[in-house]
């Protein structure tokens, strides 16, 4: 009786992931997205919602919302696959375990962020000296970031 009830909540479970899986599909479908690592991913349930992933995020309407990819020139706000945790500059690819959801935008401006002060770390120069660097060549900050500060480029760094 007990294992009976058992495989009836695992089958149920099942049945709920299976339907989160097609939802997802038709959702990446929905914004262009046919095939690729993000449909391998939903496949195999390793996605629980279409959703900006990045550290900051610039949408208006917040992480859900994102453009169709047919758009041309394509959308700031398509779905992207951002190379994470290891960076497409760092050998990395998009594979399995080495992938976020993204705004074309915030993956973007995320990316600027570190060409420029990783070759500056690389260096030796302080985080202070790469804070005025970026302030002095009006580079974008967070929303609600005031300026560049140690503190800031740091973060930004190892987000
Ligand atoms: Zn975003």
């Amino acid at each position: 009786m007990v294992e009976g009830l058992q495989l009836v909540r695992f089958d149920l479970g099942n049945r709920r992931w299976n339907i989160m899986s097609e939802t997802l599909l038709r959702e990446l479908e929905r914004l262009g997205v046919a095939r690729g690592i993000l449909v391998d991913m939903a496949r195999r349930e390793q996605i629980l919602e279409v959703r900006c992933e990045m550290p900051h995020c610039y949408h208006h309407k917040g992480r859900k919302a994102f453009d169709p990819r047919s758009q041309r020139p394509p959308s700031n706000w398509e779905l992207t696959a951002d190379h994470y945790p290891r960076l497409k500059m760092h050998g990395g690819r998009l594979t399995l375990d080495n992938v976020r959801l993204a705004h074309r935008l915030c993956n973007r401006v995320d990316y600027g962020w570190r060409i420029k002060i990783g070759p500056l770390l690389t260096n030796g120069m302080s985080l202070a000296l790469i804070a005025e660097r970026l302030e002095k060549q009006s580079v974008p900050r967070p929303h609600g970031s005031p300026r560049w500060t140690p503190a800031l480029v740091r973060k930004v760094f190892v987000s």
